[in-house]
């Protein structure tokens, strides 16, 4: 079954009329069609029996059926009102529309009102937030490829940045090197804004690049990741610019065997809090339990956090064709920020990694 049906699936089990998907990134996970609408109205809408059909700005009409839709899609000028057309068509479709599924998590309060001014009677018991959660924790081997591409991707980037690494770059011009040169290779969209941080800077896991010089004899964290077909990379890497400082040292080789173990140990059967707790256990023993302050993981695919959660408290057993990260962090102010990080998808016995490149602790020349 594909994504489509399953949702159709969901939408006839659950005795919903209508299900509207909302979310642009949704949208494309159902229909294959991307785009950003900005103000103007992208819908999906599925029903138990009915064809379903695509709603977009007129001009996009044509790229959504470029984009591979073989179902209807209507469009509608800027002028006019999306709602009594997207009403026209429904009603077009089927005469139940009283019972209807929704992204409770996306759609804006305003959109919900534009629904109950067309349908009155209209009451909201689905939340498709909640099963596409649960679907999308499951990655297709399509989609498996589609993010070993963006793996590829990030390792790619990981080295343009060691590369750019200079005393006379900021911290935001090695991020310039690294996005100019992913774009040079057509790679158009960072899944996140491109974080590269040294020295003390990368004590601050949520900060991002300064306008501060790259330091010597200090680590660099380079955390990115890159969108390919709509599909995403996150990867982290802490490197030595010249020469560390012992204490720099140790902390990175904590958070190395905490991340090897957490990657050992990721094969079904385990459950999230349970891998969390194999690099959390690593990292407390050796005294920086306290700087480690974040989950363990999060899942990846159509956006760089979903489920499941990788952390204390989550019982979630996990199963093969589920993606996520392990990227252990230990931020202490002052000294260092040092973040290991590979996304993974879990395979019948163990995992396989997204990205590859290499984890010892890399010195770089200073130049
Ligand atoms: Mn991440
Ligand atoms: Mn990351």
């Amino acid at each position: 079954m594909n994504h489509l049906q399953n949702l159709q699936k969901w939408v006839a089990d659950s005795g919903y009329d209508v299900a509207y998907i909302s979310n642009p990134t949704d949208i494309m996970y159902f229909t294959g069609f991307s785009s950003d609408p900005e103000e103007r109205v992208l819908a999906l809408f599925v029903f138990p029996e009915a064809e379903p059909f695509l709603f977009t700005p007129q001009l996009e009409v044509e790229a959504a059926k470029k984009a591979g839709w073989n179902h209807d899609v209507y469009g509608y000028l800027d002028h006019e009102d999306p709602f009594e057309i997207i009403a026209s068509h429904i009603k077009e479709r089927t005469q139940q529309t009283t019972k209807w599924a929704i992204e409770k998590a996306d759609l804006p309060y305003q959109r919900y009102e534009a629904v109950k001014k067309e349908f009155p009677d209209a009451i909201f018991p689905g939340n498709a937030s909640e099963f596409l959660d649960q679907l999308k924790l499951f990655k297709t081997p399509d989609e498996i490829e589609l993010m070993k591409e963006a793996g590829k991707q990030a390792d790619y980037a990981f080295q343009l940045g060691f590369d750019a690494l200079s005393t006379s770059r900021t911290e935001q011009q090695v991020v310039a090197e690294i996005e100019y040169g992913l774009m040079k290779k057509g790679v158009m969209h960072t899944s996140f804004d491109t974080i590269v941080q040294s020295g003390v800077n990368a004590a601050d896991p949520h900060g991002g690049p300064e306008k501060v010089n790259i330091q010597s004899n200090a680590l660099t964290l380079f955390d990115l990741g890159t969108v390919n077909k709509g599909y995403m990379s996150d990867a982290s890497r802490t490197v030595a610019f010249g020469e560390p400082t012992a204490k720099q040292k140790e902390i990175y080789d904590v958070c190395l065997q905490a991340q090897l173990a957490a990657m050992d140990a990721a094969k079904p059967g385990i459950t999230a809090a349970q891998l969390d707790g194999v690099a959390r256990k690593i990292i407390t023993d050796a005294g920086y339990g306290e700087y480690f302050i974040h989950r363990l993981g999060h899942g990846i695919g159509t956006s760089t956090h979903e489920f499941p959660s990788i952390m204390e408290g989550n019982d979630m057993v996990l199963k093969p064709g589920m993606c996520f990260s392990i990227e252990p962090g230990i931020y202490i102010q002052g000294v260092a920020g040092v973040r290991i990080e590979d996304c993974i998808y879990l395979t019948e016995n163990g995992n396989e990694p997204f990205t590859h490149t290499t984890k010892e602790l890399q010195v770089l020349p200073i130049k």
